[in-house]
């Protein structure tokens, strides 16, 4: 194989670890995660920023065996913003066909129609407290199916009212799960849940599991 094309069988790896889904559907599954270096996002409540240029390369056979390896049915794709790598495409498809339960979770900033079928796409809408709500790719709305969910973090009364508008504005209730998470240390969780029960929102409330079972860290 040329070295072309050995690189095209390339990812660049942040970290591949073990651990609870924390977050969407498959919340509570033990699951591997396998964490893509690099972001063309600055989310200002990022708590990845660790993967924003530290990372190894490694083939894909070498992924798939390290991911097997933790004999998890669940497998989750995520970064950084995974989709910036264009082999993750051929991944999350190698994925698929070695039988696992595959999710990816992506920023919303970039183009998702050539993620495999199989695939259960999370995906962020960015708010205006994220101060990344320019890069919403609304060409994603219409591929979404009941596979996937729309995530919005939500960072203040602002940006839940936002949320609300936007949700309309895109008839997005009816495509998929919508998710709504607090931002972690800026909107309490309560105050989000009363929200949502006083608009009879409907609308999914989450918290991320890991960070209530480990707190903020890396791996986990
Ligand atoms: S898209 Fe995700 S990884 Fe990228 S800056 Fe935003 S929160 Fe961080």
């Amino acid at each position: 194989m040329s070295e072309a094309n050995l690189k095209r069988e390339r990812l660049r790896i942040n970290e591949i670890f073990h651990s609870l889904q924390g977050e969407a559907d498959a919340v509570g599954y033990p699951t591997v995660f396998v964490r893509l270096t690099g972001c063309p996002l600055r989310c200002q409540y990022c708590d990845t920023e660790y993967a924003f240029h530290a990372g190894d390369w490694h083939d894909l056979d070498a992924i798939a065996e390290r991911v097997s390896s933790f004999g998890a049915r669940h497998v989750c794709v995520t970064g950084g913003e995974p989709l910036a790598q264009p082999n993750c495409l051929t991944l999350l498809t190698r994925l698929c066909d070695a039988g696992f339960e595959v999710s990816l979770e992506t920023s919303g900033a970039l183009d998702i129609a050539e993620v495999d079928a199989r695939v259960s796409r999370v995906v962020d809408v960015k708010t205006p407290g994220s101060r990344e709500a320019a890069r919403n790719r609304i060409e994603n709305f219409p591929l979404l199916t009941q596979r996937d969910q729309l995530k919005f973090v939500i960072c203040s009364r602002e940006d839940y009212d936002w949320s609300k508008a936007y949700l309309r504005e895109h008839g997005l209730s009816a495509r998929c799960q919508v998710l709504f998470s607090p931002s972690y240390t800026q909107v309490p969780p309560a105050t989000l849940a009363e929200w949502i029960l006083a608009d009879r929102l409907q609308v999914r409330f989450q918290l991320q599991l890991h960070k209530i079972l480990w707190g903020d860290v890396a791996g986990k």
